[in-house]
């Protein structure tokens, strides 16, 4: 299975600390088989502040991987706004409050305007469920076309429109998968648009109408596919003549990661008929949004009411309030231009002395780097021997794609050049080793 690739623990691959041994035999007995811890040596962290992590012996990692916390672990007044708002009132959306409108308008306001509405969630798997069921309501049709390695979240309906997950979940009758961008060739956009052409011809061919295409659209899990910028317009030509709508999947790039716009659909010159988000939304605290054009949502609305209990509530809009002032005052669009420029200037020199780093796909923040054997192939065990080599040296990153091969660096927002700096000596370090 993929699972025993990657990153993943394996029980019994090295020898641990017996305190984190007894935790993880606790852990397997209380929460069952299904849950992942990452690396070899799992982590226990218990504290987080900036872009760094403290594990139980005080040992500082540097973050290159987490985006959820991407104004920074613990970020002061993210965590001021949340405890005042939470020791005044929590409630829902069935009252009127202050704070979910002046969020819903600084929110729509980081938007073209054709975006016209937003609807709360918790999480992104929620936002792209929500986001699929008004694409069916509005369409008609009930088909949904997604790359062929994509992540989109865990519900049924979003779990099938996420094939990382692995052969054991059944996509659908339904549901057609495209490769993700190719790169490297100059007609990106064309060749990607082909596949969902082909796609909707073999969904119309099985009487079967398309509701959406869905993508994440910097193709995270795909292994970051980012250039050139513009390519994603033909596809979403291909999907509205077909009678479907294009849905992007702003969970991962979106909140600024890709440093030149706020969401990554803001590179390809397009306006999605919807956007979902989620993650860097809260920094931590669990909120997702659908945001979308007026007539798909009030086709929704003719048929179904919506509320969701925790969705838009007064303490998670203070916090996403929090997390857009932080983001604007700290400059931190600006910041993952300019370090992801820096981080990706040094990995390409990098790449130029240890030919094990293949080809590099940067926006922003959004930073992937294909580990290859000599004859240039996907090479999955040297990308998991050097991100635990690289965890071994209290620096964080991941693994992405679908042949386990594409080291994932994805850090918060706040990274500095001196933590690229960091990061580009360690992993030097960790391929001469
Ligand atoms: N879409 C994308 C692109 C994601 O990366 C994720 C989470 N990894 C989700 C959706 C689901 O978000 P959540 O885990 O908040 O449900």
């Amino acid at each position: 299975m993929r699972e025993a690739m990657g990153n993943a623990f394996v029980p019994g691959a090295v020898a641990l600390d017996p305190a984190e041994a007894a935790m993880i035999e606790r852990r397997g007995r209380v929460l069952g088989p299904a849950y992942r811890l990452q690396y070899e040596r799992p982590l226990h962290i218990v504290r987080g502040e900036g872009v760094h992590l403290t594990d139980a012996n005080g040992v500082r990692y540097l973050d290159a991987y987490n985006n959820v916390p991407s104004v920074g672990h613990a970020h002061p007044r993210v965590v001021e706004a949340l405890t005042r708002q939470a020791a005044t009132l929590n409630t829902h959306t069935r009252y009127l409050h202050e704070n979910i409108l002046a969020y819903a308008e600084r929110l729509l306001a980081t938007m073209p305007d054709a975006l016209a509405h937003v609807m709360f969630t918790c999480t992104g798997s929620e936002a792209n469920d929500l986001a699929g069921r008004i694409a069916q309501a509005h369409t008609g049709g009930t088909g949904f076309i997604v790359t062929r390695y994509a992540y989109h979240g865990v519900t049924e309906v979003v779990s099938r429109l996420s094939p990382c997950l692995g052969e054991g979940v059944q996509q659908g009758p339904h549901v057609r998968l495209v490769a993700p961008p190719a790169s490297g060739v100059a007609d990106v956009g064309a060749r990607f648009a082909e596949g969902v052409r082909r796609a909707i011809a073999d969904l119309e061919a099985h009487g079967i109408r398309p509701a959406a295409l869905l993508v994440d659209t910097v193709f995270t899990s795909d292994g970051n596919y980012v250039d050139p910028a513009g390519f994603l317009g033909p596809a979403v030509e291909a999907i509205r003549e077909a009678g479907g709508l294009f849905i992007a999947d702003e969970v991962q790039p979106g909140f600024g990661r890709t440093g030149a716009h706020f969401w990554g659909f803001g590179r390809h010159g397009i306006v999605p008929d919807m956007i979902t988000m989620g993650k860097p939304m809260g920094n931590g605290h669990p909120m997702g949004a659908v945001a979308g054009r007026r007539e798909p949502i009030a086709s929704f609305a003719n048929q179904v009411r919506y509320f969701n209990t925790f969705g838009g509530n007064p303490v998670s809009c203070a916090v996403g309030l929090a997390v857009l002032d932080v983001i604007t005052d700290e400059g931190l669009m600006a910041n993952a231009a300019d370090v992801g420029a820096h981080l990706h200037a040094g990995l390409d020199a990098l790449s130029g002395r240890c030919p094990t780093l293949g080809e590099r796909r940067v926006a922003g923040l959004a930073c992937a780097v294909d580990v290859v054997d000599a004859e240039g192939r996907p090479d999955p065990v040297a990308a998991t021997r050097i991100v635990n080599g690289l965890r071994d040296r209290q620096v964080l990153i991941s693994i992405s794609g679908i042949e386990h091969a594409t080291l994932k660096i994805r850090p918060p927002l706040v990274f500095q050049r001196a933590h690229a700096d960091q990061l580009l000596e360690a992993l030097e370090g960790v391929l001469r080793a």
